[in-house]
């Protein structure tokens, strides 16, 4: 039986990366009816916090990453929060120093100081120096008791040190180069690389899965696996995500938080996509997966060594892919946050996803859901992202349309000729039926007159579409009329009318 697991330290917002070690244990796990387990990994206690981890559960469960095993939801091997396992790792500590893998070191901040100096016009490698290797037990118990504070390192043998990784393949370093390690702080606070070692043990993990700047950890870790008699689970170290300058993707540079890119209106199903593709190609010309499709297609094979790409651009068009697949009831869903957040709605009393009705902040008009689904709907094959859909259709919600009057003109047009172009389309919109007030029947007409008359197109076009949306660029003159209904479409020519002839 296949078992898997992500371990996110809660040192920090859900990071990008994260979220594709979450993913790619997913989808490996689920491809092959195996277990997957959620750990979380909060030794380091000074920098670990609740609120981290609770947005990092809450991310991954936006985006419908689901595992069988965890904190939130118990399991065999539970508890699953390292905070909670101290007395394991003593076990094992203990056994470690009865054994002589571990040796406590008393050296001070200033003598390690000393050494790396040592170390760097020496040319040596940056490794400790051993000094408290071969410390007797005599001395170590004098030290101790008379309150000299240490830690516990691991004896590295100076041995090649290999293991196999679905991604790299066999992976070989040189265990001369790496040095006793501190993997303790005291006899029952493993560091994070002995703590892992063991709760992997513990839980029975068959494959560890993880971003491949955890590589230079994993000779370490396997000597510790080793040293406790372990068996060594399989490795896979997925390509780090990189920038289009294919530099390193950092929290100061970078949007790297999950929820920055929930803000902005990226949908769950585009972020997975996405992420599946950083470093993973299905072979095939396809590029539209859903989870189902790539837990089906997944597999090792076909992860790239050499650093994913993160590029914008295609995460913005499979988004944009996902908001046009949407139904545009669950489409509305989606942005309402987005209305209220950014002050267009005022906020319903009740439960947002069931009211019927939203008051407009800037007017104070009550539009129904239905309404508001249409002037969504204006945006919906255009949009990249949720959070634009409010800025570009906040012209539906409002009843005064702000915008510089030489905009309604088409090329050279004068203000007389818009005017009458205006007028035309005024006139035809008039003697339209309440009832036949659609998009295709207001295209028809218009167009319709259009040819009798041996106009040009945009000639009367765009003066109409500038007047109902007072903007450069929108949706088509027919979408936003039938939008906005008959009698504000009346309103609109009317007002870009009078706007004209009292502007001089
Ligand atoms: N806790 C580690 C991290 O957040 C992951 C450790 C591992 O996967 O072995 O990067």
């Amino acid at each position: 039986m296949i078992r898997a697991r992500f371990a996110p330290s809660p040192t920090g917002f859900l990071h990008i990366g994260t979220v594709r070690t979450v993913l790619v244990n997913i989808l490996f796990a689920r491809r092959n009816n195996g277990v997957v387990v959620c750990r979380i990994e909060d030794t380091d206690k000074e920098r670990s916090k609740k609120e981290y981890e609770d947005d990092i559960m809450e991310g991954l469960k936006w985006l419908g990453m689901d595992w069988d095993e965890g904190p939130d939801c118990g399991g065999q091997y539970a508890p699953y929060r390292q905070s909670e396992r101290t007395d394991i790792y003593e076990r094992y500590l203990q056994k470690l120093l009865d054994q002589r893998s571990l040796y406590h070191c008393f050296c001070t901040e200033e003598e390690l100081e000393f050494q790396r100096k040592q170390n760097v016009s020496n040319k040596n490698p940056q490794i400790y120096n051993g000094t408290c290797a071969h410390l007797t037990d005599d001395e170590v118990k004098k030290r101790i008791e008379s309150g000299a504070s240490s830690v516990l390192r691991f004896r590295i043998p100076p041995e090649k040190i290999h293991f196999e990784d679905l991604v790299r393949g066999r992976v070989e370093f040189d265990g001369t180069l790496i040095g006793d390690v501190v993997v303790a702080k005291d006899t029952h606070t493993p560091l994070y690389g002995l703590a892992v070692v063991i709760d992997d043990h513990e839980m029975k993990i068959t494959h560890v899965i993880r971003g491949e700047e955890h590589l230079s950890n994993t000779p370490k870790q396997v000597l510790f696996i080793k040293a406790l008699g372990f068996s060594t689970p399989i490795y896979a170290h997925i390509p780090l995500i990189l920038n289009p300058d294919r530099s390193k993707m950092s929290k100061r540079k970078n949007k790297v938080s999950l929820l920055d890119y929930r803000a902005e209106g990226y949908l769950p199903e585009a972020l997975i996509n996405f992420l599946a593709l950083l470093g993973w190609n299905p072979g095939t010309e396809q590029e539209i997966f859903s989870l189902p499709e790539l837990i089906e297609q997944f597999s090792f094979e076909r992860v790239q060594k050499s650093g994913a790409i993160f590029n914008i651009e295609k995460l913005q068009w499979l988004n944009s892919h996902y908001i046009r697949a949407l139904p545009i009831n669950e489409l509305t869903s989606r942005v309402l946050p987005h209305l209220f957040d950014q002050g267009y709605l005022e906020l319903p009393k009740d439960d947002i996803m069931k009211a019927t009705s939203f008051v407009i902040n800037a007017n104070k008009e009550t539009i129904s859901r239905d309404l508001l689904e249409k002037y969504i709907a204006l945006e919906q094959d255009r949009a990249k992202v949720l959070s634009e859909i409010p800025p570009h259709i906040a012209f539906c919600l409002t009843d005064t349309l702000e915008y510089d009057p030489h905009l309604l003109s088409w090329k050279d047009k004068s203000k007389e000729e818009t005017c009458e172009m205006l007028g035309l389309g005024r006139d035809i919109i008039k003697q339209m039926k309440d009832a036949d007030f659609t998009t295709p029947s207001i295209e028809m007409a218009i167009k319709t007159e259009i040819t009798n008359k041996g106009l040009k197109n945009g000639a009367v076009l765009w003066p109409l579409r500038v007047a109902l949306s007072g903007q450069q660029n929108s949706p088509g003159p027919f979408e936003i009329a039938d939008a906005l209904g008959k009698e504000k479409t009346l309103e609109r020519i009317a007002n870009a009318i009078s706007f004209l002839i009292n502007f001089h």
